[in-house]
Order: structure tokens, then sequence, then C-alpha cells
């Protein structure tokens, strides 16, 4: 493979990514490449990326405990922060357990391989998320895909494949569409046809639920020993790592065989100290989920108008990920310079993240923004549909 040949094959399918400098921290506006600009980029829901509160955690974490684990969790790089967050995070799920990792990439590397092996199913959602798709590549089960939300094809693939172990893999906020997939029923599913339902809830986790505890308590549910949630720490609680809950058996294996938790340095405890403080700030974070929702409102009504005048299409999402569908790649590129040029960060999502001919702009608010800073980007957008 000629590299050079390929990454301009890229170049002029317009699916070049490009990173951009910040040049200061996360937050509603940010210095991007040198220009001060509103941004929509992070996934940082409830503005705790740059709280005080969570630096002076981290700072004195730091003074405590130093900056590095230096080793594994098994080898001595289990501190008594880690252990205290594990078990903060299985109580706020609702858990018997809960053990933690360095990222949800990681995460979801280390789960599926662990609970799903040669002669086990996996059933994943199309859309799910890059990790989770990676995660069916690591294990040596025979997996199906579903197309996106479609329970009745999930059943008949769940009916055909008898296997002795089955796992049900899904998003359970869709990281590139916002939706919510329809936990309920798919925990049904899981029950009647005896199998794991593994939600990431990396999109979820903070945001919803009552006092954030999630996409599954927003449904009544709990962690238990069919429903494993995978929860990141890096969005709304604004820090980094992730964690998996469930009952305590399968957690405890999961702490045996889930390689990316195992071979891996432990989180700095500096960082779970943060996250301790994070915890505490989600839990009393009413106030910012309001304001979060009230400026999801306030985008929708905005933009509405002018995708029915423009062809456009905001997809049906009522969390904080508010995807505008424009289609095609160098068009979706466009917009986005187009707001650029404007002072305005979102950023154009393109295939392989989503499905060709459907490249947009992935719109996420923060509780941190304004109102004023949604009409700057409604406005924006008239302007430039106009
Ligand atoms: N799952 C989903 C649905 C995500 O959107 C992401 C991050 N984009 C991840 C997992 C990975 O989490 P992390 O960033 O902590 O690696």
């Amino acid at each position: 493979m000629n590299l050079g040949d390929e990454l301009a094959t890229l170049a002029d399918e317009n699916l070049l990514r490009r990173r951009r400098v910040a040049g200061s921290p996360c937050g509603p506006e940010m210095v991007i490449d040198g220009r001060t600009l509103i941004s929509f980029a992070s996934n940082d829901y409830l503005g705790l990326a740059a709280d005080p509160q969570l630096i002076e955690a981290a700072a004195e974490g730091a003074r405590h405990w130093g900056v590095g684990a230096g080793a594994s969790h098994f080898l001595g790089g289990h501190f008594a922060p880690h252990q205290q967050l594990e078990e903060r995070l299985a109580a706020f799920v609702g858990a018997e357990r809960a053990l933690l990792f360095s990222t949800g990439y990681m995460a979801n590397l280390g789960i599926v391989p662990a609970l799903a092996g040669r002669g086990d199913v996996i059933f994943a959602d199309k859309l799910n998320h890059a990790s989770l798709i990676d995660a069916v590549r690591l294990a040596l089960a025979f997996s199906h895909r579903y197309p996106h939300l479609d329970l009745a094809v999930l059943e008949g693939q769940l009916t055909a494949n008898r296997a002795k172990q089955r796992l049900i893999l899904t998003d359970a906020v869709f990281s590139m569409d916002g939706d919510i997939a329809p936990l309920p029923q798919l925990l049904a599913l899981a029950e009647r046809y005896d199998a794991w339902l593994l939600l990431d809830d990396a999109h979820g986790f903070g945001v919803l639920g009552p006092q954030g505890r999630g996409t599954a308590a927003q449904f009544g549910l709990t962690p238990t020993k069919r429903l494993l949630v995978m929860g990141t720490l890096g969005k709304a609680a604004g820090v980094a790592g992730a964690f998996v809950a469930g009952d305590a058996e399968v957690i405890d294996w999961l702490e045996q065989k889930a390689r990316t938790a195992i071979y891996t340095t432990a989180a700095p405890p500096l960082l779970t100290f943060a996250l301790l403080e994070s915890l505490k700030l989600i839990e009393a974070g009413d106030e910012r989920r309001e304001h979060l929702q009230a400026l999801i409102a306030r985008l929708r009504a905005g933009l509405q108008p002018i995708c029915a005048r423009h062809g456009w299409r905001l997809a049906p999402s009522t969390t904080a990920i508010q995807p505008l569908v424009i289609g095609g790649n160098p068009e979706a590129l466009g917009v986005a310079d187009a707001l650029m040029a404007r002072g305005i960060w979102a950023p154009a999502i393109r295939p392989p993240t989503v499905p060709a001919g459907q490249a947009r702009l992935r719109i996420s608010l923060s509780a941190a923004h304004s109102e004023a800073h949604v009409d700057r980007l409604v406005d924006a957008l008239v302007e430039i549909a106009a």
C-alpha cells in the first residue's frame, strides 16, 4: 500500500481529518488554532472539565498520592482512592460492584472478550460505538449485527442461535445520533433468551436519570447479573476513565479476565480524587441538567424551521448530542467551515464514523453553554442556509 496515494485519496474524498490545537481549557468558549470560538465539540455535558472544585481535588490528590500509579492494579497500583471510587460508583448506579478502567475504549475492549469467547455469540446494534465494534473483533465469538434499534431482527437472531453464552451489546445513547436505546425491551429479550446485556452509557452517565445516575436509571433499571453498565468518566464526569458495574460475581470475573484492566498501569490516583469530587457535583447537579435540557429545546426550536426549508435533517434526539444531518461530505464540511468563519465550532462528522451520505454536524451541548451561545449558533445556521 502506498500511504501517500492513500492519503491523497482521502483528501480527494473530503475524508481527511484534522486535529485542531486548543490553546485554552475545555469550555463553551475556547481558543482553537489561535482564535476564540464558541465550541459545540466537547462531551463535557455538565461543564465540569475545568471546574475549580475538580482542579483543587486533582491538586490535592497529587499532593497526597503523587502523579503516577507506578504499576497495574494487581501489582501495587491499586490505591485507596481507586478502591473508594469503585465503591462510590457501584453505590451511585445501584450495583453490587464496579471495576475501573483507564478509558471507555479500553473498558469495552476488555469486557466483551472476557464474556464471549469461542463458541459464544454476540449481537450488536449496527450503530454502536467504534470501541464496541473493535471489542467484537477482539472476541473470538461468532457475531451478528442488527439494524439500528431493530428489535424484531435481533429477536430473530437470538431465536436462531442457541449458543451457551450470548451477549447483546448496545450504546445506551448513540454517540453520533443522540437517540436512546429501548432498554426495557432489550432487557426483556436478554431475559427471554438468557443473554447478557452490556450497555455502553458513555453519553448517559451523569446526564440522564435521577441525579445523573445514567440511562438505565432513567428507565428505573439497575445493573444486575444480566445487565452490565459501562460508564465513562471523561464526558459528563469531566475527567477521564471508565467503569463497569454489575453483580459481584460478574465483576469478580471481569477483574480476573478483562485484559485491558489487568495489563496496564492504573490511572493516576489524582484523577480518581478529582472523580470523587465530580460524583458529588453530578449528584447535586439537577440545576445543570435542567439548564442543559432547556438549551436542547431552544436549539431544536431554532433549527426545525430551517431544516424544513433547506433539506437538512435534525435527528430526533432528546439528548445533548444534536446531529444536523447535511448529507454529502463536501456539503457538511462547507457548513462547518462557514460556521468556523463566524466564530463557531461544530465539527463535521463523515464516514466511516457515520454511514455514507449522512455526513453531519455533531452539535454537542453543555450545561456550560448560555442561551446566547445557542442563539449565536442558530442565527449563524439561518444565515448559512439562506
Ligand atoms: N463508548 C462510546 C459510546 C463513546 O462515545 C466513547 C467516546 N467517544 C467511548 C465509548 C470511549 O470512551 P473513552 O473516550 O473514555 O475512551
